[in-house]
């Protein structure tokens, strides 16, 4: 007897809701990717991949082509430099066995949709009410971390907490071949290569919520620090900086519910430090689609649910503690020792 084929309401076309559909599709279900932004996004920030994401997207393609892709495109970053805020070294991170692509989004999501066919992804529309998705097998809240089908499905206890950090990044032109991330009392600087000939940088202040500011207080808020933290502050370009106050999930007691999956931000947002959201949003994607391939949906999403929390939540209190340390005030001259020791074991 034929079965018909399995369907899949993909409710965000970000990092996680691109990869999921990729995946799916290759196992043979037909999917639909609701998306509210009228287009992928052309500009943006760099973001770090690291290997095992790659390794994920190389298991679900079979091929490894998008991985060598995301490899060939982006700039390996084998070394990194932590530094105080006036420049001395604490230590550095290099010998990595595999290190991590710096890659910015509008490129990695091009690559992550490349082999949609037309008509799939819907632009401009908004995610439908999970009960307005009866025909669909699964649905995949993939919404980002103000997801709102989390907040239907869990209410609003789970719904992110502020950090205590605002977080500036934005590019300048010019290629750096280094990755250096400043240390400080309340705030670190990070400055890093990326695709495109440009220079991708990053800043975190330890802030309450809502305090807005452009280029100008960043450079009065890192007055004083080292000579490459300015520079690049005062080569940034008007509309080239992104600002956001920084948040992370609480807990959520399962990542699935009836026939719905969370999967990236909508499960775990985490603040940015260990460079870890958009990778483990690829696993989760991957992993979600190689068990939906395999088994009855109820029991792929109980297997997802297993194989997922409990990891992402580590990362989560991972992020914040290293969020933590590296914007301490007090014990600095310790912490500086022990995280160089930590460095050149790495
Ligand atoms: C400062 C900073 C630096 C970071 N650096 C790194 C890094 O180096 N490496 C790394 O791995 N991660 C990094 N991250 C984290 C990473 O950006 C996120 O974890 C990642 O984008 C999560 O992917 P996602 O698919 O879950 O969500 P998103 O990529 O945010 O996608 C969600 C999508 O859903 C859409 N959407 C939302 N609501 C609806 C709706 N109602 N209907 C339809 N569509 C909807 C949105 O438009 C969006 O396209 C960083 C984050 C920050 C803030």
């Amino acid at each position: 007897m034929a079965t018909s084929q399995r369907r899949a309401a993909i409710l965000g076309g970000g990092i996680g809701g691109l990869t999921a559909a990729d995946a799916l599709l290759r196992s043979g279900w037909h999917v639909d990717v609701f998306e509210r932004a009228p287009s992928l996004p052309t500009t943006g920030t760099a973001l770090g991949i690291w290997p095992e994401a790659l390794d994920a997207l190389t298991t679900a393609d079979g091929d490894g082509d998008r991985s060598r892709r995301i490899e060939k495109l982006g700039v390996l970053q084998e070394t990194a430099t932590l530094l105080r805020w006036d420049g001395t070294v604490i230590g550095r991170v290099d010998g990595l066995t595999r290190s991590p692509v710096l890659l910015s989004r509008p490129a990695l999501l091009e690559i992550l949709a490349e082999n949609l066919p037309p008509g799939l992804l819907h632009f401009a529309t908004p995610g439908p009410e999970v009960s307005e998705l009866e025909d669909y097998d699964v649905v995949i809240a993939s919404d980002g971390i103000n997801s709102a089908v989390r907040d239907r499905l869990f209410g609003p206890a789970y719904r992110p907490v502020h950090t205590g950090y605002a977080a500036w990044r934005g590019w300048v032109p010019g290629v750096t071949t280094t990755a250096s991330e400043s240390w400080g009392p309340g705030a670190l600087f990070g400055i890093t290569p990326r695709d495109g000939d440009l220079t991708n940088w990053f800043a975190a202040v330890r802030t309450p919520p809502g305090r807005t500011g452009g280029a100008a207080e960043l450079r009065e808020r890192y007055r004083g620090w080292h000579p490459a933290v300015r520079d690049v502050l005062d080569r940034i370009e008007p509309g080239r900086i992104l600002h956001h106050d920084l948040y992370e999930s609480p807990p959520l007691p399962a990542y699935v519910r009836g026939k719905v999956a969370l999967v990236g931000d909508a499960a775990h947002a985490m603040a940015p430090n260990l460079g870890r959201g958009a990778c483990e949003a690829i696993i989760d994607a991957t992993t979600l689609a190689a068990l939906l391939s395999e088994h009855p949906v109820s029991e792929a999403l109980q297997r997802y649910d297993r194989a997922r929390r409990r990891r992402t939540q580590r990362l989560v209190r991972a992020s914040r503690a290293v969020a933590r340390v590296a914007t301490a005030s007090r014990f600095t001259a310790l912490r500086d020792r022990l995280v160089g020791t930590a460095a050149r074991v790495a």
